[in-house]
């Protein structure tokens, strides 16, 4: 059994090292260190996860709810919690503060008084796992009691990284890059071994038990497996048709509809969906459920498509209605008759057991349309392969006067990338391009709106360090009803406020337009945004599926290399 206060050692050793090779070092330590049984955790742990990214497991601990655990740990009121956050800027560093405080409760202080580890890691995970499982009526009763039993057994430095893991961001700049690279060290695995079983299996922790385990040849039989969703391939921006064409010759071109991805598993009649942030949305999309029962002819498969909600006459309705159909879990059947889905498939990546995504894509899709029957709610979408450029532009023609965004431009030699977004799928839309960038922070408004939150900082992912740059604020634009929405969205992410200022759990994100990209220095990307507004909130996309700093930089070359 290893004590939590050794990983909290490492976190605290981390937080000091400044790159990333001794980052890995560090990490790969640990991972040696620690049993079978604890390795997945830890290796979640460090990235500040509890749970892998596919499971549907939620710790649901927002920092009100981790601020009140802290409140009856320490016998300090609520208020002065808040003041703690607001002086120290950190939740951790609050619950360090807020346990030594003298109104302790006597009983309970031992660990805290003499140092002495009484928490094993694996006793941390289960109260987690307590926290998680909990729910309904007095759940929020047990999430606090598991906290409060968790900083009630805890040395200072351990309950600085509780508090932090609590609310999933532990900030010691441990992504999936550096945890990939000391799986690969500490088991001797080469690194693109480690990077495919991670591809197929959307868990870090699954590849490291199988790296110690049982070395190269255990992870290289990693595999897929239905209802564990893999990350979705991406598609990058293609600044002409042309170019997209020299640089592939022959393309596969599609629509770009505007909807929401989803990855569909089929297990004999048992189908769940999951979206683009990895949820399963199954319970809001009885149709699709229904469409692919009926028309996808395999025992087992996984599909993706995009789902789209459709008007009387069939032309697309706004985005937004179609988040409104993934959002409700209740009373979905007025929500399906009011907002009709029609589902565009165009990938397969499973068919009865075996894995597909290594074949090239032209070849995937002649399985796809051998195992579907298309009908009126679901069909595979219509594709040409072409070299020819005014071909192309006739399609996207055609995409953007049925109301759709635009082309996709796809390599049809190209293998399914879980995760990726290479130059095998290319996007054309015609409006300025915009960012998809992370709500960090906020500002209390003035005089009539001083009970609404706007001015947005934003900002970009580095998927290395597992960490959000700012890059900006948005601040015009919005009329009181969105504030007012984006108010009650944003206010339960509310981590520190200091006067109208506020920072937020990175969490939301926000589709924004802008005239440029500049270079700065007010802001640790490096970068600005000129005139950004906002164009949507991006519900179906998480955090980590923010902009990154190299597409930024990417961006801003190419927009110099125009001017
Ligand atoms: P973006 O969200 O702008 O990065 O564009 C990529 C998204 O376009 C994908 O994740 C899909 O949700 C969506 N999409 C729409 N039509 C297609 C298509 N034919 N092939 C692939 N993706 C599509």
């Amino acid at each position: 059994m290893t004590d939590f206060k050794e990983f909290a050692d490492v976190c605290n050793q981390i937080e000091h090292t400044a790159g990333s090779l001794d980052m890995t070092e560090i990490v790969s330590e640990m991972l040696l260190s620690v049993s079978s049984e604890e390795l997945p955790v830890v290796v979640h742990f460090v990235m500040g996860d509890v749970f892998p990214a596919w499971s549907t497991e939620q710790l649901g601990v927002g920092p009100s709810l981790l601020y009140t655990a802290l409140s009856r740990s320490s016998g300090l009121p609520l208020k002065e919690i808040e003041n703690l956050v607001r002086t120290t800027g950190d939740i951790g560093e609050t619950a360090i503060a807020a346990l030594k405080k003298e109104t302790r409760n006597q009983a309970t202080f031992s660990s805290f008084m003499d140092d002495t580890p009484s928490l094993s890691i694996m006793e941390v995970f289960e109260r987690f796992n307590n926290i998680s499982r909990t729910n309904g009526k007095g759940s929020q009763t047990t999430k606090i009691k598991n906290l409060q039993y968790l900083f009630n057994s805890a040395t200072p430095e351990e309950s600085r990284y509780l508090a932090r893991l609590a609310i999933e961001d532990l900030r010691i700049g441990v992504g999936e890059g550096i945890v990939r690279d000391a799986i690969s060290k500490a088991f001797n695995v080469p690194v693109g071994e480690v990077e495919r079983g991670f591809m197929l299996t959307n868990d870090l922790g699954l590849v490291a038990v199988a790296a110690k385990e049982g070395g190269v040849e255990a992870v290289s039989k990693l595999g897929m497996e239905l209802n564990r969703p893999i990350k979705m391939m991406l598609a990058q921006v293609t600044p002409s048709i042309e170019t997209a064409v020299n640089d592939l010759g022959v393309v596969a071109v599609e629509w770009k509809f505007d909807g929401a991805r989803v990855q569909i598993h089929k297990d004999g009649n048992n189908i769940n969906i999951f979206s683009r942030r990895l949820e399963n949305v199954t319970r809001s999309l009885p149709d699709i459920v229904e469409a692919v029962r009926g028309n996808v002819k395999a025992d087992s498969a996984i599909l993706e498509g995009e789902a789209i909600a459709v008007d009387e006459n069939g032309n697309p309705r706004a985005f937004q209605d179609i988040l409104k159909r993934f959002r409700r879990k209740y009373d979905v059947e007025t929500t399906v008759r009011e907002i009709p889905l029609i589902l565009n498939l165009f990938e397969i990546l499973y068919l009865n057991g075996e894995v597909l995504i290594d074949m090239p894509l032209s070849d995937r899709r002649d399985v796809l349309v051998g195992c579907v029957e298309n009908s009126v709610r679901l069909k595979v979408d219509d594709q040409v392969l072409t070299d020819d450029v005014e071909k192309v532009n006739e399609i996207y023609s055609a995409a953007l006067k049925a109301g759709h965004e635009g082309v996709m431009i796809k390599n049809p030699n190209a293998p399914y990338s879980p995760g990726k977004r290479g130059k095998n799928w290319l996007k054309k839309k015609p409006v300025m391009e915009t960012l998809d960038l992370v709500v960090i922070g906020a500002e209390w408004g003035y005089g009539r709106r001083a009970n609404l939150i706007g001015s947005y900082a934003l900002a970009c992912f580095d998927p290395d360090a597992g960490t959000f740059l700012p890059i900006g604020k948005v601040a015009t634009g919005f009329s009181d009803e969105q504030l007012a929405e984006l108010t009650e969205l944003l206010s339960g992410l509310i981590v520190v406020e200091s006067g109208r200022e506020i920072e937020l759990k990175p969490e939301v994100v926000f589709e924004v337009a802008f005239e440029e990209i500049q270079k700065s220095t007010n802001y640790e990307s490096g970068y600005a945004l000129r005139f950004p507004r906002l164009v949507n909130v991006r519900d179906d996309k998480s955090p980590e599926e923010a902009e990154t700093l190299e597409r930024i930089e990417g961006i801003y070359l190419a927009q110099k290399s125009r001017s």
